[in-house]
């Protein structure tokens, strides 16, 4: 069983990494460090609440920057460059910092990076996801561009050749979803860019049904529930999951295989590890569990749910429907395409989120899909949940047959949570 507990930058730069370490090894009594390489465009504590134990500020808004300090010749010959953090635009190396500090605790520190989703700067109008009417989404890589591809493969080259750790953890290698700076459905509804369409229509797929079929999913009425439900409609819609899973899939074959050639030349073992969405939501973000664990050594989803299986739901609902009194139905519509058979109202789902059981449930079909010689890691919710909730949610992930249990997150959480991490990991440590 692997605990791990994720960081972000802003801990270490305002709290110092030996009190970071200190933390996580002796209170939450955990080894291995998931440590943020490229943040997002997020507000930390997400989606409200203050930094418990940040001595230096209450609320931090990071910008989807690299946090490693790589010179301008790393990325110099791409179409699309990274943006730098100015911290590391100025040569400061946090992972470096946290490793050397770790490695006095016998602790270890894990890379996590995101693949398509970052600040950019060069031909990011060309290379970006657009969505259904051609709007870019300019902090987002479409996955089917060939300079994507370069891109992903280059980051993740280079970020194994500095550090060299156990494992890589990748994130964000799917479509978007609808939060980022704010919440904005249709986001959801991406890649519309003129070499996707073209794609598409040779797989076949009618672009003017796919659009209307699309557009009619946001119908709560029950006219537009029915037009959602006709068959062809559907038919359409499934195509076009099928067809961004199948993109997804093909340039996590292409890392796949680059880091396994890096491995075999420098004799260096690098595993390579996904983070993805929970299986219910998986398929919607261009997700395929099967094809994904047949090309990596294990992934993370997190389930966490008190916010709704790590996906905003609640934000979602209300960014769908602005009439208050429309939000139960359109709360309703959303766990029936999600497959989620849990009876509760809005309002419940608004104040407790969803049963604990999801954290099982979700990990069990992760489990069956990835196949068991592949690990499933299950994120535990650690921040904005009563501490009770925490060893529901680690007993949980166990029901469902996790081989590791990844913590999220360590600045968000109070010193209580990780004292309580630290009594549930202490007969592993
Ligand atoms: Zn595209």
């Amino acid at each position: 069983m692997i605990h791990a507990m994720h960081v972000h930058p802003h801990d270490i730069r305002d709290e110092g990494a030996a009190v970071v370490v200190g933390n996580i090894v002796d209170r939450a009594h955990i080894k291995t460090i998931i440590a943020e390489a490229t943040t997002l465009e997020e507000r930390h504590p997400y989606p409200r609440g203050v930094l418990p134990h940040n001595p230096v500020r209450g609320v931090f808004v990071s910008h989807a920057t690299l946090e490693v300090p790589f010179g301008g010749e790393t990325f110099r010959d791409l179409a699309v460059r990274p943006v730098l953090s100015p911290a590391a635009a100025d040569g400061q190396d946090y992972l470096g910092s946290l490793r050397d500090a770790a490695a006095g605790s016998g602790a270890e520190v894990i890379p996590w990076l995101k693949a398509l989703n970052g600040a950019f700067a060069g031909g990011i109008d060309r290379v970006c996801v657009r969505t259904i009417s051609g709007e870019p989404v300019p902090t987002w890589l479409c996955p089917t561009r060939p300079e994507t591809a370069e891109f992903v493969l280059r980051l993740v080259r280079s970020v194994q050749e500095r550090y060299q750790s156990s494992a890589l953890l990748l994130d964000r290698l799917r479509y978007p979803d609808w939060s980022g700076a704010n919440v904005n459905p249709e986001r959801m509804l991406t890649c519309f860019c003129d070499v996707c369409r073209k794609r598409m229509q040779l797989d076949g797929i009618d672009l003017t049904l796919l659009k209307r079929s699309l557009l009619s999913l946001r119908a709560v009425s029950p006219g537009g529930l029915q037009e959602a439900h006709n068959r062809a409609n559907l038919e359409m819609i499934e195509r076009w999951l099928a067809f961004r899973q199948a993109r997804i899939t093909e340039l996590a074959g292409l890392i796949s295989a680059d880091l396994r050639d890096y491995n075999q030349v420098t004799g260096v073992n690098t595993a390579f590890w996904l983070n993805l969405w929970p299986p219910s939501f998986a398929r919607f973000m261009g997700q395929d569990y099967h094809a994904l664990g047949l090309l990596c050594e294990g992934a993370k989803h997190f389930p966490y749910h008190r916010l709704g299986g790590g996906a905003d739901l609640a934000g979602l609902v209300d960014a769908l429907v602005p009439e208050r009194v429309a939000r139960e139905p359109m709360f309703q519509t959303v766990l029936g395409l999600l497959g989620m058979p849990y009876r509760l109202t809005y309002e419940q789902f608004k104040a407790d989120g969803l049963p604990v059981t999801f954290v099982a449930e979700e990990t069990s079909k992760a489990k069956s899909a990835f196949g068991a010689d592949k690990g499933i890691f299950t994120g535990v919710q650690i921040w904005d949940t009563p501490v009770s909730e925490i060893d529901r949610a680690y007993q949980a992930a166990k029901l469902g047959k996790a081989d590791g249990v990844f913590f999220y997150c360590y600045g968000w959480a109070a010193l209580a949570a990780l004292d309580a991490v630290g009594g549930i990991v202490a007969p592993f440590f």
